[in-house]
């Protein structure tokens, strides 16, 4: 395996192997990787020939007030699952590889950006969506993978993908979560002990709202509330948003029908979680 850190030299590797013949496959990481990253890798592998993994924490996605100081950064860790995983190269830029001074361009995709996490994050998904579209370009891969973990970021993705045209097939990977059903994210090691003990009530009420649904509620409200409830329970949690939406478009149902997507995010302390669940009914 080998860390690349000079577009140039990455976009130089890469013609050969696409040269040869050879299908590209990628994901792209901030890093402080753990079992939800290794199993989009996984997925990659089964589908592509050759695998880039980056290793980018993109400061344009962060608001002022978030953690870009102190999110975790752990790259020769990282280096090393990503080696015992058979990966080719891993991409790992400085911030000013990828944003040269005076860089001013920006990718937008307006209403989907506005919902959910847009409410408290703006500005968070043009970050997201301007570094893939810069990677993509970069790497122009054949397959690129995303988490279901973010639901929006997928759903907007997907979006960007399709209407600028990039020959990219984007796949969404289902959730990995701990044994305890809390959704593994990198920002996990901020909990303390007690706020980790609390963090899985996220998908306790999940679980509760999607229990609820096989026996046949279909009233959004009603689940919202029950969601709610069940947040309520737990003293550490602070919920910050509940929404069950229609899929492409993100916007609230009063019914669930067909695919839609329950939404939810709540900080315990200074952490901010989310998670969600994708329901499918008749
Ligand atoms: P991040 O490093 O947090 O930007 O995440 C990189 C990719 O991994 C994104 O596509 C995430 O949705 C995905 N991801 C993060 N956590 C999980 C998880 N628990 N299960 C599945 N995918 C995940």
């Amino acid at each position: 395996m080998e860390v690349i850190s000079k577009t140039n030299k990455l976009k130089a590797v890469l013609r050969k192997t696409r040269c040869a013949g050879l299908e590209i496959g990628f994901v792209p990481t901030m890093g402080a990787l753990h079992e939800g990253h290794l199993a989009l890798v996984q997925r990659a592998r089964e589908s592509a020939g050759v695998i880039v993994v980056s290793i980018f924490v993109n400061p344009v996605q962060f608001g002022p007030n978030e953690d870009y100081e102190k999110y975790p950064r752990n790259l020769s860790h990282d280096v090393e699952l990503l080696t015992r995983l058979g990966v080719d190269y891993v991409f790992a830029p400085g911030v000013d590889e990828i944003y040269p001074a005076g860089f001013d361009t920006f990718v937008d995709v307006r209403e989907l950006t506005e919902p959910l996490c847009g409410r408290t994050r703006p500005g968070h998904f043009r970050g997201v969506a301007t570094v893939v579209a810069k990677l993509f370009s970069i790497i122009q891969p054949m397959y690129a993978f995303f988490g279901q973990k973010d639901a929006q970021q997928a759903i907007i993705i997907k979006k960007m993908t399709a209407e600028l045209d990039f020959p990219v097939d984007v796949r969404i990977c289902p959730i990995v979560r701990e044994p305890d059903g809390l959704a593994m994210s990198s920002r996990n090691q901020y909990l303390s002990p007690e706020e980790r003990a609390a963090a899985p009530v996220l998908y306790r009420s999940l679980q509760r709202a999607a229990a609820m649904i096989l026996e046949g509620e279909r009233d959004a409200a009603t689940l919202r509330q029950e969601i709610e409830k069940e947040l309520a329970r737990e003293p550490l949690a602070r919920p910050e948003y509940v929404e069950i939406v229609e899929t492409q478009t993100l916007a609230p149902v009063e019914k669930i029908r067909g695919e839609t997507l329950i939404a939810l995010a709540a900080s315990f302390g200074q952490t901010r979680l989310i998670d969600n669940l994708l329901v499918s009914t008749p």
